[in-house]
């Protein structure tokens, strides 16, 4: 692509002119180019503001802008109609960003005087933005100290290069905090596993050769009852498992059950046909345990 080649004002012109024919998502893709090449561009994240559609993302455009510059009209007053649109909680983060800015500008008039109009300070005609602000506020990302950086992660606040970083729904994110949120969803301790496992392998091995039974009754229509039963035993099944591992969330917990579900029923049916000498309508049985189970793997995945 020529795109490569173009310099950073000839990009947020074709992005800027890609808006003015209304075609947003060129707009938004060559404003994203913009912010990825240059992250300390104020203009290339205020284009990007204007070009996307969700007001997180909007707001985590703007909060970038301002912390190039906390003097920077446009960013202060955008974020301002964003606050005012905003559920409160996201409005009050909002006016945080916004009095923190305006404690960095009331600190140091001076150094942020430049850029207090719209029109003054955030011009396309500049890669790096060579004011006094990124000047002094060159952060280096934290997993790569070699690599400067303008982002910092809207959560832990860390300085991340845009290797490190994620857009996420709520903003800029480094890709630690994406983590720990993931495992503050998934809860669940090791023994959690274990207990899963058990539960999940004694109840397929006591119903697996009752369930059996009872198909089997029915013979060739065996698998019309299947499809009648296997959904609603899966659903018991799993809130019975769920409740055995107090609802604690897991990675692979799916997985970890379904694997304890056909064990148990293995073992269920064989010691079943040992005892009883009954063997199972291995058709219906399975179709029987195909929905159980994906019903118990929907439900703990
Ligand atoms: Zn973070
Ligand atoms: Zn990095």
């Amino acid at each position: 692509m020529e795109e490569a080649t173009l310099t950073l004002t000839e990009l947020l012109a074709e992005a800027a002119a890609a808006a003015s024919l209304g075609d947003r998502a060129e707009a938004e893709r060559l404003f994203r180019r913009a912010t990825e090449r240059s992250p300390g561009n104020s203009a290339a994240w205020l284009g990007l503001a204007s070009a996307v559609s969700s007001s997180e993302e909007k707001r985590a455009c703007y909060e970038q802008a301002l912390a190039i510059n906390p003097n920077n009209g446009e960013a202060r007053i955008a974020l301002q109609r964003l606050a005012s649109l905003a559920a409160p909680e996201q409005a009050s983060a909002i006016q945080t960003t916004l009095s923190n800015a305006a404690a960095l500008v009331a600190a140091d008039p001076a150094r942020y005087a430049t850029a207090a109009s719209p029109s003054a300070g955030n011009g396309a005609n500049d890669d790096h933005e060579h004011s006094p602000v990124a000047a002094g506020q060159v952060l280096f990302c934290a997993n790569h100290p070699e690599t400067e950086t303008t982002l910092r992660c809207n959560r832990c606040g860390k300085p991340v290069c845009v290797k490190c970083v994620e857009l996420t729904d709520v903003g800029y994110r480094c890709k630690d905090c994406i983590r720990q949120q993931q495992d503050t969803f998934f809860n669940a301790e090791t023994k959690d596993y274990f207990v899963l496992a058990l539960v999940s392998f004694v109840l397929a091995a006591i119903a697996a050769p009752i369930i059996g039974y009872v198909i089997s009754i029915f013979g060739f229509f065996g698998w019309i009852l299947a499809f009648v039963l296997g959904p609603t035993v899966g659903g018991t099944a799993a809130t019975i498992i769920r409740r055995s591992i107090g609802r604690r969330r897991g990675r692979y917990m799916g997985v970890v059950a379904i694997i304890a579900i056909l064990l148990g029923t293995l073992i269920g049916v064989l010691i079943g046909a040992m005892v009883l000498g009954f063997f199972p309508n291995l058709l219906a049985l399975g179709i029987f345990a195909f929905l159980a189970l994906s019903t118990i793997y929907a439900t703990l995945r």
